[in-house]
């Protein structure tokens, strides 16, 4: 069992308590104890051996038997408990992800928003991680708590990413933006911006109470624009504290199928948006997906190895995820 495989089974558990709000102080435990696996990645066989387990940052003596039951049987009876408890077991239909195969996450802050490191430190990161490319999706001026970037914040920040790519030899930055998607489905920068950006993620991140007919008008009219290329985080959900938007799901995925719009699995153990369920749907009304880490710092991009398991899950096969795709097979990149 190596260390990236361990993390995805701490990430379930802990996505799985989390839906218990008594257990709410243990799932974090779990998230961040696999977020601890994902980023230093321990010879857990070896700690095993010496019964140093615990010296893992974030792993105290529960987690430890877990991790311990995992070397040596190679699976978590834990977990399986959880899930028929949840009524989510084992499924035969589970897709295969190899994370070695992943060219680049495309949704990232820096600090010209609400991320905590600079362009030249996010790209050196994902460079670091062996990625071809990686989205630089700043907030859109709305959410103006974050410093949200309007038209002549982007030319500025256009500016740094030519730099930033002269610095860090082999990683593409794509130049992108978080779009807010506003309460009437419009978007909160102009078509005529958007359509100069290579990436265009829109997310819902206000008013996620609407009413369901009023929110489903509302995705299905961003979803409709033809300058979405993902919707971001879909359902707004905090697993554990918020409950995420509801709308007409099949309605909703249907169109952006229908449009080309990829829907995100939003790796933050905070978010874990779109879920495995809502994932399946989408898969089977023919939807693509991106698999990102939303990081707004370095280390934040191992949340996509600890929660890789969601789209195993949701037996999405890596043809359906655009970061398994090189490049120049990323058609929504503006030419
Ligand atoms: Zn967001
Ligand atoms: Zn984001």
């Amino acid at each position: 069992m190596d260390a990236i495989a361990a993390a995805q089974v701490l990430s379930e558990i802990g996505y799985l308590l989390r839906q218990d709000p008594k257990e709410v102080y243990r799932a974090r435990a779990f998230s961040s104890a696999a977020w601890a696996l994902a980023l230093e990645r321990p010879d857990l066989e070896a700690l095993h051996k010496a019964n140093q387990l615990t010296a893992i940052e974030g792993v105290g003596a529960g987690i430890a038997k877990v991790l311990a039951g995992l070397v040596e049987t190679g699976h978590s009876s834990y977990l399986e408990r959880l899930r028929a408890e949840m009524g989510q077991p084992a499924r035969d239909d589970e897709s295969t992800i190899d994370l070695s195969a992943y060219q680049g996450d495309l949704h990232s802050h820096t600090d010209w928003s609400d991320g905590r490191a600079t362009m030249l430190e996010m790209a050196r990161a994902a460079k670091a991680l062996g990625y071809r490319y990686l989205g630089v999706t700043d907030h859109s001026p709305r959410i103006k708590v974050v410093n949200g970037l309007d038209a002549e914040r982007l030319l500025a920040q256009a500016r740094e990413r030519e730099q930033v790519e002269k610095e860090v030899e082999g990683l593409a930055l794509l130049q992108g933006i978080e779009v807010d998607i506003l309460e009437d489905g419009a978007l909160d920068l102009p078509d005529a911006v958007l359509e100069l950006l290579d990436v265009v993620i829109a997310s819902p991140h206000v008013k996620l109470r609407q009413e369901a007919s009023a929110m489903t008008e509302r995705m299905l009219r961003a979803v409709s624009n033809p300058n979405v290329d993902i919707i971001g985080h879909p359902t707004g959900r905090r697993p554990g504290s918020r409950e995420g938007a509801s709308y007409d799901f099949e309605q909703v995925f249907r169109q952006a199928a229908r449009h080309g719009v990829s829907l995100e699995i939003d790796c933050d153990p905070a978010r874990m948006d779109l879920s495995p369920e809502h994932a399946r749907l989408a898969l089977e009304l023919g939807c693509n997906f991106s698999v990102d880490a939303d990081a707004h710092a370095p280390a934040e991009f191992a949340y996509v190895p600890m929660a890789a398991w969601m789209a195993r899950r949701a037996s999405i096969p890596m043809d359906r995820i655009l970061n398994f795709k090189p490049l120049e097979a990323l058609t929504m990149i503006a030419k």
